[in-house]
């Protein structure tokens, strides 16, 4: 029944837009979804994707496209990786950007002394606490790594800089061990704990329960760090910070091992439907295809057509009712809106799903102002008509627009150039055609 007021009347006032979701957290005390930090590891976690090999000064231009879209953090490969790795660190860190740099490193002495010796603002320190790590990759034992942690920590702290401290594999730790380490490293002061989804094995549900518990367990801050194996990555990492994570890894494009962890674009774009006014406040939003492209061309691939956000297709409309609705009011179908980010709505209207909304509009884009809703409606039935055989382009539209609006107003022959275009070639002939032939 419509909505009344007190008179009994029918409400008439517009709809109103959705703006929250019942199933919204936005009263959550723990939900940091307006108030979170971004870690692009674009320069360490991206360097692990099969195709990558950045130089010094592909680095550089990578870190200043990514400071300019306003990353909390730069995360840079380990310097103990190799010398290279090593002097990018230091000339990385001597850009002076706004974004804090980082490096990611074993939990190791060794490391350590390296990484300090860089001129990074922060270390993150990781070391494999899951069954499989312990048997199969590192060999040592909790109190082992325990000890190493202490050690490399105080060590770090004792420089002045941030550090953080990262299990691998976490999703596959032992609960009580997890807890048990976390909690000493906390007490040693450490300004971040990470959780690491190394194998992209974890769910939302997962993380939110894991997150939650460390977070009645330690002070400190955290951070999340979620691989895509199973295409749960950005959705994990909203999750954590509604169960009160506060920094989320991201890297460009969600490069990465294997096939990746959250993009920076797609993260933004869901951290934007939470939060539109935090988003576009600190980030710059508009930078992002900037530095997607510097990416892709550095690591040879082609954004993806459903990129989020700069995707070919990511605002483009295409069935005819939708074009009728967003034509009225855009939020109708759309929950990013294009310009905040330097990007255009395209509304495709030479298909057969097409609706006369669509071409209207394009008449009006044109100004072919003599044009009635009439003969939107009888150019929509010549296009589906057209199209039901091959798609046509844009151009062809406005063609099939123009000469159809240039016989109306020479000699109100409009109906004849219809009927005559039976085919594309006809449609792109320069002359009336015959219509067998
Ligand atoms: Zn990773």
């Amino acid at each position: 029944m419509a909505p009344r007021d007190n008179n009994n009347n029918i409400d008439l006032s517009p709809l109103r837009e959705p703006v929250t979701s019942p199933y919204s957290n936005k009263f959550d005390p723990m939900s940091n979804v307006s108030s979170f930090q971004i870690i692009d590891s674009t320069l360490r976690e991206g360097e692990q994707f099969a195709n990558a090999f950045f130089t010094t000064q592909k680095k550089i231009e990578i870190a200043i496209a990514l400071d300019s879209v306003g990353v909390d953090y730069i995360e840079l490969t380990s310097p103990a990786a190799s010398e290279q790795s090593f002097n990018d660190c230091k000339a990385i860190s001597a850009l002076g950007l706004k974004a804090k740099i980082l490096t990611h490193i074993r939990c190791h002495m060794n490391d350590a002394r390296l990484a300090v010796e860089t001129g990074v603002d922060g270390v993150n320190v990781v070391i494999g606490t899951s069954s499989f790590l312990r048997e199969f990759s590192h060999g040592k034992s909790m109190e082992y790594i325990t000890n190493a942690a202490i050690e490399v920590i105080t060590f770090i702290k004792s420089k002045g800089l941030e550090v953080r401290f990262s299990t691998e594999d976490s999703f596959r730790s032992d609960l009580v061990d997890l807890l048990a380490i976390y909690q000493t490293v906390d007490r040693l002061g450490v300004n971040r704990v990470g959780i690491a989804d190394t194998v992209g094995c974890a769910n939302p549900r997962q993380v939110y329960e894991l997150v939650k518990t460390l977070r009645s367990v330690v002070k400190c801050d955290i951070e999340c760090h979620f691989h895509d194996d199973t295409g749960c990555a950005i959705a994990n990492a909203f999750t954590a910070l509604e169960a009160g994570a506060t920094h989320i890894d991201t890297c460009v494009l969600g490069i990465g091992e294997r096939n990746g962890i959250p993009s920076l674009g797609g993260f933004l774009a869901r951290m934007y439907v939470g939060d539109r006014e935090y988003v576009l406040n600190k980030y710059n939003v508009k930078a992002l295809r900037e530095v997607e492209n510097i990416v892709a061309e550095s690591v040879e691939i082609t954004v993806p057509f459903n990129n989020y956000i700069t995707g070919y297709c990511a605002f483009t409309h295409k069935a005819g009712i939708h074009a009728k609705a967003i034509l009225n009011n855009p939020s109708t179908y759309e929950i990013l809106r294009p310009d905040d980010f330097g990007m255009s709505r395209y509304v495709s209207i030479g298909h057969r799903l097409t609706g006369w909304n669509a071409v209207k509009s394009r008449m009006e884009q044109l100004q072919l102002e003599i044009l009635t809703d009439e003969d939107a409606k009888k150019i929509t039935q010549k296009i589906k008509q057209l199209a039901d055989v091959k798609a046509l382009n844009l151009e062809e539209v406005d063609i099939l627009l123009r000469k159809y609006h240039t016989a109306k107003l020479t000699d109100n022959s409009h109906h004849n150039v219809l009927e005559k275009i039976l085919t594309h070639d006809h449609l792109l002939a320069g002359m009336p055609v015959q219509a067998s032939a």
